[in-house]
């Protein structure tokens, strides 16, 4: 049986997304904002929560596993270069691991930059990627603790996996992203293509998410870049875009 997500608000923009075995009932997490908008969604899908995925340490991927595994006794799945910055964390995963969620699996993809340990989850049974973030719609994660060569080559793995790959990722950032990606690569129809639906999508307060390895390899500036010194120029160039 194919794999039910669910997406929904927290925080100021970041996302929560759970993903659900219909055949064992087992629903994971991926990352934990806060515990209340979580809650509210397994309260509207009737799922029971089981498991986190955790991506990276930020607070604001970490804030609500505290109250969650108090009040579901998940279990608690973090890359193993964080585990110390994760709070409750039961198992570590690192490159090439394999994380059940009920009959689902997912294999476990290091993409460093945006942090040290930061990790994917690839669904690949179920053409599912949840990367915190490292990708993001139209653009990627600012490379705060890794190297530029670290997150480029992260993102060249995510270009690898399959074009119908779906991708959830940490924030709703597409808006913006579009506008930046136009500004560089004003040619790409791809490009003002999407920009114009998502404006449209963002004045009807929809959300943007998911979007597809094959739609970023077409309209992301991040993946498209030629070398490692053209993305590390637009990321540097991206940092400071109005
Ligand atoms: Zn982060």
């Amino acid at each position: 049986m194919p794999a039910e997500t669910k997406l929904f608000r927290c925080l100021k923009d970041n996302y929560g997304v759970l993903i659900h075995d219909p055949a064992s009932g087992a629903t994971a997490a991926v990352d934990a904002p806060e515990a209340t908008p979580v809650e509210a969604a397994l309260k509207a899908t009737g799922w029971k929560l089981t498991d986190i995925l955790v991506t990276h340490h930020h607070a604001d991927h970490t804030g609500g596993i505290a109250e969650l595994k108090k009040n579901y006794h998940c279990r608690v799945v973090a890359p193993k270069a964080e585990a110390g910055k994760i709070p409750l964390v039961d198992e570590t995963v690192s490159e090439g691991d394999t994380v059940s969620v009920g009959k689902l699996t997912a294999n476990v993809i290091e993409t460093p930059g945006h942090t040290l340990g930061h990790i994917t989850y690839w669904f690949h049974g179920d053409k599912l990627a949840f990367a915190g973030d490292t990708l993001f719609s139209i653009g990627c994660g600012r490379v705060i603790e890794g190297t530029m060569e670290m997150m480029w080559n992260s993102l060249k793995k995510l270009r690898d996996l399959p074009g119908d790959t779906r991708v959830y990722c940490g924030h709703e950032y597409t808006l913006a992203n579009a506008r930046f990606a136009i500004a560089v690569d004003p040619d790409n129809q791809a490009i003002s293509g999407r920009l114009a639906a998502v404006q449209s999508m963002r004045e009807r307060g929809d959300i943007t998410l998911p979007t597809s390895i094959g739609e970023e390899r077409a309209t992301n500036p991040f993946m498209r870049a030629a070398s490692v010194d053209e993305f590390a120029r637009l990321r540097s160039q991206k940092d400071s875009f109005g």
